[in-house]
């Protein structure tokens, strides 16, 4: 009955559009938040919770009063569905799953390039048609946390349970900043945003953006010689002054790296963007630094040219802000999992959550599965045992058990 009514859940969320756009220059970023916002203010309220409102950048937050002991514990997901240049409507699929190929519409999802498929034979998944990515990333989460929000019937047993869906987390943890603490004010947070049974995250990057913007001086063939500076050639320059070993394609695990991932130029300004990880906070200051050496070098060696770099932070590594007093988040979130017979995943993410900037702002808040594989991917599914064990954890830690 549980899985029927998260699969339910799910298909519904899963089918209300909410992609976000990363080009937009608004919180948020796309319209289609709006309506699914809406949806899960108006579930929220059917469900008992109090306080439940819709803030003027789309971010929900409401409160499941407690019986006054305990903590108070908050619980994040983020409504939107990436946008790597699939269609932005999903319709996911639901199988009875007895191993081998998987049909997604016209694709074919061979058992043999998906191992990870066969831990789950005779469990009903939920998959994409071919079309788009499932959208589990993090309707799922925004499933279970619902769920157990309905199970509480409007009151939790232990502290007082908060819930906070934000949106355009898919485009630099953009909803969650416009967050109002005053209707969050939790001792701890957990965003359920993570992936297979089991996975705890509490080590993610250090992450910045660096924006190079170089102004050459054009000319015309004319009289181009000792008088044009043509940008992209100092562009590319630039670039090539980055370690080649220090890419995004040549590290791993607990590797940093430097990312040239956008670059444009005409004869007049080149732009260079750069994605700037590491899980380590000296090797990531010391990677910005180098950043800002090269840019000032190539400022210096050709002077008649304009170097601008501009570097910004976007998110922190979880574990720089754990203490001995918020400890007992991630204590009771092991023991809850441990009760539940759910084994524990470590996993050092290389990315970021909504998590990490919250853990930042002093709100210590790891991150746990939602039970699904392989995001941002047509190959993105969601065992529904693995959802229902999602549920469970997230009830039992909103019991304050
Ligand atoms: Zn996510």
């Amino acid at each position: 009955m549980t899985q029927q009514r998260l699969t339910e859940r799910f298909l519904r969320y899963a089918r209300t559009e909410s992609q976000s756009d990363a080009a937009a220059a608004t919180v948020p970023s796309t319209d289609s938040q709006w309506a699914f916002a809406r949806m899960l203010v108006r579930d929220l309220t059917a469900a008992g919770a109090t306080d439940v409102h819709l803030s003027d950048t789309c971010v929900v937050t409401a409160k499941i009063p407690g019986a006054g002991v305990g903590p108070s514990i908050g619980f994040c997901s983020h409504m939107d569905t990436v946008d790597v240049n699939l269609s932005p409507t999903l319709n996911p699929q639901v199988t009875e799953y007895t191993g081998g190929d998987l049909r997604l519409g016209s694709t074919l999802m061979r058992a043999d390039e998906h191992p990870e498929r066969a831990a789950y034979v005779g469990q009903t998944i939920l998959h994409t048609d071919g079309t788009s990515v499932l959208g589990a990333d993090d309707k799922a989460g925004v499933t279970a946390i619902m769920e157990a929000v309905a199970a509480l019937g409007g009151q939790a047993p232990a502290g007082d349970v908060y819930v906070a869906f934000v949106p355009d987390e898919e485009i630099g943890l953009r909803g969650v900043r416009t967050i109002d603490f005053d209707r969050f004010p939790v001792d701890y947070a957990y965003t359920v945003d993570g992936g297979e049974l089991g996975e705890v995250v509490e080590v993610t990057f250090n992450a910045a953006t660096a924006t190079i913007v170089i102004q050459g001086v054009s000319a015309h063939p004319m009289n181009a010689k000792g008088n044009l500076v043509n940008p992209i050639t100092l562009g590319m320059e630039f670039a090539s002054q980055l370690d080649p070993l220090e890419t995004l394609e040549h590290t791993e695990g607990r590797e940093g790296y430097i990312w040239c991932n956008h670059i444009e130029g005409n004869q007049s300004t080149c732009t260079l963007s750069l994605s700037i990880r590491d899980h380590d906070r000296a090797g990531y200051e010391e990677k910005k630094k180098r950043v800002r050496s090269l840019a000032d070098e190539l400022a210096h060696a050709h002077p008649r040219a304009t170097v601008t770099c501009t570097i910004e932070d976007v998110y922190g590594n979880i574990s720089d802000a754990k203490t001995p007093d918020n400890a007992v988040a991630s204590q009771r979130l092991r023991a809850a999992m441990e009760r539940l017979g759910i084994a524990i995943k470590e996993l050092d993410m290389r990315g970021g959550t909504d998590g990490a900037w919250l853990s930042n702002q002093g709100i210590y808040t790891p991150n746990y599965f939602t039970g699904a594989h392989n995001f941002h991917s047509i190959y993105e599914f969601l065992p529904v045992p693995s959802l229902e064990r999602c549920y469970e954890l997230t009830l039992a830690l909103m019991r304050g058990e």
